[in-house]
């Protein structure tokens, strides 16, 4: 069980099992939602995912083309997760978590990212990540 937050600590998640994977996205959406260089994520199955308190839901098409729904705190802002919503309006089987709100480090030196996508907007003074997959846009995902 991995448990974490936002900065003001109003929204509370948590997942049961193990991610599937972890991954960094270099797009220019997950620099906005963040803030930062690039985003850490997990990606787990939705149906393990457990939220407390009432995150905001902020949709927008991504440069895939997918629709996506992001959440954040209603008060402090802090990226939460996010996830794809299908033509038929389901939300998607996998959700992505922003890895920086989980409460123990030790889950994020455990979770070195397998994966990198939309390397093609690394920055500069970025270096890929040793052993990870590395994608110019989007993974192919199923
Ligand atoms: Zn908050
Ligand atoms: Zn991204």
């Amino acid at each position: 069980m991995a448990v974490g937050g936002c900065f003001c600590g109003k929204v509370r998640i948590e997942y049961s099992g193990q991610p599937l994977a972890s991954a960094l996205c270099h797009c220019l959406d997950c620099r906005k939602l963040t803030g930062g260089p690039y985003s850490f994520n997990f990606i787990v199955q939705t149906a393990d995912l457990h939220v407390s308190g009432s995150p905001k839901e902020v949709p927008k098409t991504s440069d895939s083309g997918n629709a996506i729904k992001n959440y954040f705190c209603p008060d402090c802002g802090t990226p939460l997760y996010g996830l794809k919503i299908k033509p038929n309006g389901d939300r998607d089987e996998t959700t992505v978590i922003r890895a920086g709100i989980f409460d123990n480090v030790r889950i994020l030196h455990e979770r070195t990212p397998v994966v990198e996508i939309y390397t093609e907007q690394r920055l500069k003074w970025l270096s890929p990540i040793e052993g990870a997959d590395q994608f110019t846009g989007m993974l192919p995902l199923p």
